[in-house]
């Protein structure tokens, strides 16, 4: 297939592109795009046919949902019912990285719904992004634009390197700023609970409705739990190494970093480092790759997709990971991390 690729550099004359992509939409193909959490690929949500091509370009497990993308509040042509904690959660957070399951109406395929009787919904915050859906006239189902497994992409290139050739336009420029994917919130149940941590942390959840719970399997720290959203049990943002996240306090978890990546060096791999800020000057061995400081996670989860993706590039054996404090962003974080990992988690 030809993926025609409109790398956008906020010039005058880039509307074109946005109609050009969004005719795609319309016409029932597939179109990858900026949000601010992460790249999406992108179908018309209301039609079937549409939607399975997203499952098909990135490998995508059949029962794993999508969640569709709208431009504005104004989704009761979508859902059967919006209750009242739903609305302040979109006042609050709309435009932003979070989702809210609802009731779906029949106008919902169950293709996008994976046959759920409920649909994830998110108005992005991305210009490129709204502007796309609002152009192509119909709610956009998108899932991150990877290859199902691997990390998702956070900017134009990445998204490039696994989806040329098998979507048919791949629009973008702008890098992906919050760097991990939605919150997801089900608002179908009372009280609300969180699906999957992202974007927007569980404390300015409750900042708006304070009974808000989390899906006690998610703060496990393992695989055998189960999830309520199908698509939290599948492996995922896996890099081509194996990664192991180191956990402890931090000059244990330091000591504990220098030895393996010591012995492994010794025993002829090449090591991988994921680290923060604050501990740079603390390794002498081993390919650092800097996530950020401790004390801004947004930046850590802005860069932690793509210092997965550099691993590949600098083909190591194997990648040790400092975990982070699950606080705030830090649940999103160490959750991705956690699955990157396989749940390979080692106590310093
Ligand atoms: P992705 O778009 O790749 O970030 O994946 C969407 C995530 O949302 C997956 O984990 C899905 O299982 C979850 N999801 C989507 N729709 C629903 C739904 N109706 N109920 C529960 N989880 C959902
Ligand atoms: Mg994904």
């Amino acid at each position: 297939m030809e993926t025609k690729i409109a790398v956008l550099k906020g010039e005058i004359g880039e509307e074109q592109f946005i109609k050009e992509a969004s005719k795609v939409i319309r016409n029932g193909g597939t179109v990858a795009f900026p949000t601010e959490t992460v790249y999406g690929l992108g179908a018309n949500a209301l039609k079937s046919d549409s939607v399975k091509k997203i499952f098909e370009a990135k490998g995508r497990p059949q029962d794993n949902p999508l969640i569709i993308h709208v431009a504005s509040k104004d989704i009761d042509e979508y859902v059967k019912n919006v209750p009242e904690v739903a609305k302040k959660l979109m006042d609050k957070f709309w435009p932003g990285p979070l989702t809210l399951i609802l009731e779906k109406k029949d106008i919902v395929p169950n293709e996008t719904s994976a046959n759920l009787n409920t649909i994830g919904v998110r108005m992005p915050k991305s210009d490129i992004a709204l502007k796309l859906i609002k152009e192509s006239g119909v709610p956009i189902a998108a899932p991150s634009a990877n290859i199902s497994g691997r990390p998702s992409p956070t900017d134009i290139e990445r998204c490039i390197e696994d989806l040329k050739g098998r979507v048919n336009y791949i629009i973008g420029g702008d890098k992906s700023n919050v760097g991990v994917e939605s919150t997801i919130v089900d608002c179908t149940v009372t009280p609300p609970i969180v699906l999957r941590p992202g974007g927007v942390t569980l404390e300015s959840l409750r900042e708006v409705d304070s009974s808000i719970e989390i899906d006690k399997g998610l703060l496990n720290n393992s695989d055998d739990f189960k999830p309520k959203a199908p698509g939290m049990k599948y492996r995922h943002y896996a890099p081509n190494a194996k990664l192991k996240i180191i956990k402890g306090n931090r000059k244990k978890t330091i000591e504990k970093i220098r030895e393996m990546v010591h012995n492994y060096i010794k025993a002829g791999m090449k090591v991988g480092i994921l680290i923060s800020e604050e501990n740079i000057d603390m390794y002498s061995e081993g390919e650092k790759i800097v996530l950020g400081s401790y004390n801004d996670l947004s930046k850590v989860a802005s860069n932690l997709f793509e210092a997965l993706r550099k691993c590949n590039d600098l083909n190591v054996d194997i990648i040790l990971a400092e975990a982070f404090t699950e606080e705030g962003l830090g649940i999103a974080i160490m959750n991705r991390l956690n699955k990157a990992a396989g749940y390979d988690i080692i106590e310093a």
